[in-house]
C-alpha cells in the first residue's frame, strides 16, 4: 500500500494507514498514537524519525494496535480502565462465558490475539508532557467502554485524537460497538450506547480542539459541524428503529420517551390462539385431533416434563414432529435431552440446521454450545403434511439471519410460528449481532413480503402467549421504515451500503472455531457478503503465531453485487507447540482496495498429536 501522511503542526502529524497514527515529534524521536498499521514506519522514515520512545491506543481494539513487535525500552500507554484488554487478553479468549450464551458484548471481540506490555495506565485528566507539547487524557467511553481521547496543545493549537468515537462530519465507524444495554443485558441494547457517546463527545466538544483525529476516518476541521451531524443523524436512525420495535412490547420502560409518538405504529392488541395450541416457554405445541403432538423448540428441561405431563394428562399420546425456529440458547438448550426423550424427526431450515448441528463454528449472540441433530433440512418453501395440517417451511431472516418460519394451514386457521421475529409492537431486530440486514430481498423486508402475501390469520411468537396479526396498512408502514433506515443507515457510515456498518459479520470466518491435532492440517475459509451494487475483491490473509514460524500467503477473490462468496485456506499445524489449547488466528482483510487491518478472527483449539 502506498503509504502518506499529513503535518498538522510543526511538531504533530498523522500517518493515514488502515488506521490514523498520530505522530508527535521531538527532534528524532516521537510518541506515537494508535500505531496500528505497521505503514508508520514508512512516515518515521521519511521524517527521520529514529526512536519511537511511547506508544498512547485509545481503545482496545486489535485494529488500532501494532501488527508489529514492540520494541522493550517502548513505553505503553493504554487507557486505565481497558488494561486488562491489553496485557490479560488470554483471560478473554479463555473464558467460555465470553464464548458462548453471549448476552454481553463487552469487551468486544476485536482484542488482541496475544497480550501486550504495558507501562502506563491513564485515567481522566491525567497529563503527559512530552518536548513543547502537552496530553491531556479525557475518558470518552461510547465506542468501547473505556476509550479515551488524547487532547494535544502543541505549537499553539489543540488537537484532540479521539478514537473511533467519530469517523468524519455525521458518520462512524460502525454500529455494532454500540450494542449495550442500559437497564437491560447488552443484547437488547441497540444503539444503547448512544447517550454515552453522546456524553463523550459532548466532551471533547467543550475542550475547543482545532481538529479532531480520529483512529478510523478522516480529520475533521470543523469539530462542532461534526458532531452536531452525527448526533443528528444518529438520533434520527434511533428514532426510526424505535418506532417499529418489538422491544416496546417486551421493555415499554426503555420508550416512555416516545409514548404516543405520532410518526410510531401503534402496539397491537393480542388475540386468544386456537384451542389445540399449547404455549410452555420459548415451545408452541400442536396436538392434532389423532392426539399426536407437533412441537417448536425446546429451551429447558422443564418443557419435556411439561409435555410428558400432557402425555399422563391423556391429551398427548406421542411427540411426532419437532421443528427448530432458530438457533438461540433459549430455544434449543435442551434439545439434546429431549430428541433423546422423544424419538422423533426434527425438522429444521437449512440456514438454522448449519447453526445447530454445528455451534462451534460460529460466534453469534446467544449461541448454545448444544448440538442439535436434524433430520430433515428444508428449504424455503417445502411442503408437507402432517395429520389434518399443512406444513410449509420458510427461510425466514427475521429476528436473525438464522432464522425459519412455519406456516400451519388447518382447522380453519392460517397460522404463522415466526419464531421470535416479530411481538404486537413490530420487529425484533434490537441485537445487531443477529445480523438484521437491509435492502431488497433480505431481513425483514422479505420477511414482511412474505406475510403480506401468505396473510396469516394468527401470528405467533415463542415469547408472547397471544396470537396477533399486522394489517396492511402496518405491514406497509413497516416496510417503508425499512426503506427509510437503508437510507438513514448508509449516511450514518463510510461505506456504500448500510448493512457494512451494522452488520458485524459480513466478513466472518467459517469455521470460528475448531479442534485440531498438532500436524495436522486446518481448513479455514472467509466468508464475505457483498452488500454493495457493484463486484467487490477482497484479500485475505491469516495471521500465524510468530513462534510457529511460516506464512499463509494471501488469498483473493472477487464477490458478486449483493452476494456472498469466499475462499480457503490450508493452515498445517506445527508438530510441536510449546502449549495447547486455544490459539487465535487473525485474519488480516482488504476490501475494495481499502485497508482493514486484523478485522477478524478464527479460534484453533489444539490438540495432542
Ligand atoms: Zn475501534
Ligand atoms: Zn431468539
Amino acid at each position: 500500500m502506498e503509504t502518506h501522511f499529513a503535518q498538522l503542526s510543526e511538531h504533530l502529524y498523522v500517518h493515514h494507514g488502515h488506521v490514523n497514527t498520530g505522530i508527535l515529534r521531538d527532534g528524532d524521536r516521537a510518541l506515537l498514537i494508535d500505531p496500528g498499521d505497521p505503514t508508520f514506519q514508512t512516515t518515521l522514515a521519511e521524517l527521520g524519525i529514529t526512536k519511537a520512545e511511547r506508544m498512547l491506543f485509545t481503545h482496545h481494539h486489535r485494529d488500532n494496535i501494532l501488527g508489529v513487535p514492540i520494541a522493550e525500552n517502548v513505553r505503553v500507554g493504554v487507557p486505565a480502565k481497558e488494561v486488562s484488554w491489553f496485557a490479560e487478553v488470554e483471560t478473554f479468549w479463555n473464558d467460555p462465558k465470553y464464548r458462548w450464551h453471549l448476552y454481553n458484548y463487552h469487551p468486544h471481540n476485536l482484542m488482541r490475539a496475544d497480550a501486550i506490555r504495558v507501562t502506563d495506565t491513564y485515567t481522566d485528566g491525567a497529563q503527559i508532557t512530552w518536548g513543547s507539547a502537552v496530553l491531556t487524557v479525557l475518558e470518552t467511553p461510547g465506542h468501547t467502554d473505556g476509550s479515551v481521547t488524547y487532547l494535544i496543545d502543541v505549537d499553539g493549537k489543540r488537537f484532540a485524537f479521539t478514537g473511533d468515537l467519530i469517523y468524519d462530519e455525521g458518520k462512524i465507524w460502525e454500529l455494532y460497538s454500540l450494542q449495550k444495554g442500559q437497564q437491560t443485558s447488552d443484547y437488547h441494547g441497540f444503539l444503547g450506547a448512544k447517550d454515552e457517546l453522546k456524553e463523550s463527545l459532548e466532551k471533547v466538544r467543550q475542550a475547543s480542539p482545532t481538529a479532531l483525529i480520529p483512529t478510523h476516518g478522516v480529520v475533521m476541521n470543523d469539530p462542532d459541524k461534526a458532531i452536531d451531524m452525527l448526533l443528528e443523524r444518529l438520533a434520527y436512525c434511533y428514532d426510526k428503529y424505535v418506532s417499529i420495535s418489538a422491544l416496546r412490547h417486551y421493555f415499554p420502560q426503555l420508550f416512555e420517551e416516545f409514548d404516543g409518538h405520532p410518526r410510531h405504529m401503534p402496539i397491537r392488541e393480542g388475540k386468544p390462539p386456537p384451542e389445540f395450541l399449547r404455549h410452555f416457554g420459548t415451545t408452541w405445541l400442536i396436538i392434532s385431533e389423532t392426539d399426536e403432538a407437533f412441537v417448536m423448540d425446546c429451551g429447558s428441561p422443564n418443557i419435556i416434563k411439561q409435555i410428558q405431563q400432557l402425555q399422563v394428562e391423556g391429551e398427548v399420546s406421542e411427540v411426532t414432529q419437532f421443528w427448530v425456529t432458530h438457533y438461540h440458547d433459549d430455544h434449543v438448550n435442551a434439545i439434546p435431552e429431549f430428541q433423546e426423550t422423544f424419538p422423533c424427526e426434527t425438522i429444521a431450515d437449512s440456514v438454522v440446521a448449519a447453526v445447530i448441528t454445528n455451534p462451534i463454528g460460529f460466534r453469534l449472540p446467544c449461541i448454545s454450545p448444544s448440538v442439535t441433530r436434524v433430520d430433515r433440512i428444508t428449504q424455503d418453501g417445502d411442503s408437507w403434511q402432517w395429520n389434518e395440517f399443512t406444513m410449509t417451511a420458510y427461510y425466514f431472516p427475521g429476528q436473525t439471519y438464522y432464522h425459519g418460519g412455519l406456516l400451519v394451514e388447518g382447522r380453519g386457521a392460517r397460522m404463522f410460528f415466526a419464531g421470535d421475529s416479530f411481538t404486537m409492537a413490530g420487529i425484533d431486530d434490537y441485537c445487531s449481532g443477529n445480523r438484521n440486514l437491509l435492502g431488497k430481498d433480505v431481513g425483514y423486508e422479505k420477511c414482511l413480503h412474505l406475510i403480506q402475501e401468505l396473510k396469516p390469520t394468527h401470528i405467533f411468537n415463542c415469547h408472547v402467549d397471544p396470537a396477533f396479526d399486522f394489517t396492511d396498512a402496518e405491514i406497509a408502514f413497516m416496510l417503508d421504515t425499512l426503506a427509510e433506515r437503508e437510507k438513514c443507515y448508509t449516511e450514518l457510515f463510510p461505506w456504500d451500503h448500510a448493512n457494512y456498518g451494522m452488520d458485524e459479520h459480513w466478513v466472518r470466518c467459517y469455521p470460528y472455531e475448531q479442534e485440531i491435532a498438532l500436524g495436522e492440517t486446518a481448513q479455514l475459509r472467509v466468508e464475505i457478503t457483498n452488500h454493495s451494487d457493484e463486484p467487490r475483491t477482497v484479500t485475505a490473509q491469516p495471521i500465524l503465531p510468530t513462534s510457529w514460524g511460516m506464512e499463509i500467503s494471501t488469498g483473493e477473490t472477487t464477490i458478486l453485487p449483493r452476494a456472498a462468496g469466499g475462499f480457503g485456506f490450508s493452515i498445517p499445524i506445527p508438530q510441536h507447540c510449546e502449549t495447547l489449547g486455544r490459539v487465535v488466528i487473525p485474519v488480516d482483510i482488504t476490501y475494495n482496495a481499502r485497508p482493514l487491518g486484523q478485522f477478524r478472527e478464527a479460534i484453533f483449539v489444539l490438540t495432542g498429536g
